[in-house]
């Protein structure tokens, strides 16, 4: 399997993490572009958030990464959540993810 996330899911690679469930995984973002960077990431491979049929899936990916901002102390200083889809949007990784950031004051619109 190629997938960098299904490795670290199946604890092939290392990873900080900060949350697990049977269908979710919280990890802290390796290269971080804020002091809180968590990467929220269904344990089912889905390349694209728009091939994910499921909506209750998608409703938890959003509940616990507000959760994990409340836990990571950046509830009420500001948190924001970001999808990457395909090229022109920046996503590197084909495994869907929500990021997580917040610990400081953000630009918008974003870059
Ligand atoms: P995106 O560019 O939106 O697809 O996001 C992919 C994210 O995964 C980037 O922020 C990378 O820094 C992060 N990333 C890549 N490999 C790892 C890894 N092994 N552990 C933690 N985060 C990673
Ligand atoms: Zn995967």
């Amino acid at each position: 399997m190629e997938c960098v996330f299904c490795k670290i899911i199946n604890n092939e690679i290392k990873s900080e993490k900060v949350y697990e469930d049977e269908d979710l995984i919280g990890i802290r973002d390796i290269n971080p572009q804020a002091p809180v960077h968590i990467l929220i990431i269904p344990k089912k491979h889905f390349e694209k958030l728009h091939q994910i049929e499921e909506i209750s899936l998608l409703g938890k990916m959003i509940k616990i990464a507000c959760q994990i901002a409340e836990k990571e102390g950046i509830l009420n200083s500001g948190y924001r959540i970001v999808i990457n889809t395909n090229r022109e949007a920046g996503q590197s990784v084909d495994h869907v993810h929500i990021h997580l950031l917040g610990g400081r004051i953000m630009k918008w619109p974003p870059g």
